[in-house]
């Protein structure tokens, strides 16, 4: 972690500032703490392979042992989960390898690894959704000028979208350690990992970020009120001109596969005290993004609209700015790779690539099936132009098939 987080970083349960016990083992380099444990007024708390674990979990607790005994590589071990002695040695190859991918390591992890559709999340309705609303609102209220963060934003996918948005760059906060490991490395490379619990209060000060977010995940904490605060209290100019989204969570009054504990329109509604929130129904939105290349935040749906839509986006901002209809953005100035969709099977036929849409499984077709609607059954694409993508060239034949997403641009090593 880098010296600079200190200033907004905050103890969850006494509010008390953290800091270096450098009377304990530690490893630190200039600007950065690599290994070491932080104190505050009430407790202390582990940082391992510079990643601050502020929670008191049992593996954060077991972790903080071995830092406390210098044994840094076992406490990575334990936070990552790789308790298998032959397991843990696996990872640790994987990773010490430059060459790995995002899906090697993730195999590497092991079956406590819950990978899930990790592959597929750059194409799914979902992510085309929350990417496009992530963006409108945080290029609007973040004006490259402030931070953001990323709450229970797991491998960092959508984080990854605010990289060239955000100054300085997002943290990423999510209570699973191998999540933000991942995203540092692959996924949205310079954002600023924590590892800390949505239940709890987030160990921040008070108006550290312009823009707060948490996507798809909301539906999963318990303690949604404080969740709330949390997030308002975290972006305390929200009145004068900050953003708060929860994009993609789930409605209580209909049938989800992943359920967790949803709220009503009307529920999501109420856990807001300084700001009324606008809701969008994610289907509206989603029309948006596939017919139009836009996301109109200005759009009031219905109470029967939003009650019978799944999935709801929840935007609470002062700034009107926000609530006008934007164009869909992609991130500038990534390093990526541009990648036939993994969601096709390729079969070469000459000088030609034939891509037939394949999905895993009957399961991502009944959840994320609505792709349908950019991804063609079929589609080809000239071995020179795949070339050319590989070169970093956009050659224009490619052009519609990037707008279809049949081809990526993907974090470098990601499959
Ligand atoms: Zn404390």
């Amino acid at each position: 972690m880098h010296l600079e987080l200190f200033d907004i970083l905050r103890c969850p349960y006494c509010g008390g500032r953290l800091e270096l016990v450098t009377s304990l083992p530690h490893r630190a380099a200039s600007d950065r703490i690599h290994d070491g444990i932080l104190g505050c007024h009430c407790c202390i708390f582990p940082v391992v392979d510079g990643i601050p674990v502020l929670h008191l979990q049992p593996s954060a607790i077991t972790a903080r042992e071995h830092v406390e005994a210098g044994r840094f590589p076992l406490a990575l071990r334990t936070m990552i989960g790789v308790d298998d002695a032959a397991q843990a040695e696996q990872f640790e190859a994987t990773a010490a390898n430059a060459q790995s991918t995002y899906r090697d390591v993730v195999a590497a992890m092991g079956p406590n690894f819950e990978g899930g559709y990790f592959l597929y999340r750059f194409s799914d309705p979902t992510f085309i959704v929350a990417n496009a609303v992530v963006r409108a609102v945080a290029s609007t209220v973040l004006h490259g000028t402030r931070r953001a963060i990323d709450i229970c934003g797991g491998s960092g996918h959508l984080t990854r979208s605010l990289m060239d948005l955000s100054t300085p760059a997002p943290v990423l906060a999510d209570l699973f350690f191998p999540k933000v490991w991942l995203a540092r490395r692959f996924t949205a490379p310079g954002c600023a990992p924590v590892c800390c619990d949505g239940n709890a209060p987030m160990p921040f000060v008070k108006g550290a970020f312009g823009y707060a977010m948490c996507s798809d995940a909301f539906q999963y904490i318990w303690t949604k009120r404080q969740f709330v605060g949390e997030m308002s209290r975290l972006v305390d100019d929200a009145k004068a001109g900050g953003a708060i989204v929860i994009n993609h969570t789930h409605n209580q009054l209909t049938w989800s596969p992943s359920h967790g504990q949803p709220l009503a329109p009307a529920g999501y509604r109420d856990l807001f005290e300084q700001l009324t929130p606008h809701i969008y129904g994610e289907a509206g939105l989603f029309g948006d993004v596939v017919d139009h290349g836009r996301v109109d935040l200005s759009r009031a749906d219905s109470e029967d609209a939003l009650n019978s839509d799944p999935a709801l986006t929840l935007v609470a901002s002062a700034n009107d700015a926000v609530f006008r209809a934007h164009a869909v953005t992609k991130p500038e100035g990534l390093e990526r790779e541009f990648r036939i969709n993994p969601l096709y099977a390729i079969e070469q036929r000459g000088d030609t690539a034939e891509l037939t849409l394949t999905f895993p499984d009957s399961a991502y077709e009944d959840e994320y099936g609505a792709c349908r609607r950019y991804l063609p059954e079929r589609a080809s694409v000239r071995l020179a132009d795949l070339d050319a993508l590989a070169r970093g060239e956009r050659p224009s034949a490619a052009t519609d098939l990037l707008e279809r997403r049949v081809i990526l641009e993907l974090p470098v090593n990601y499959y």
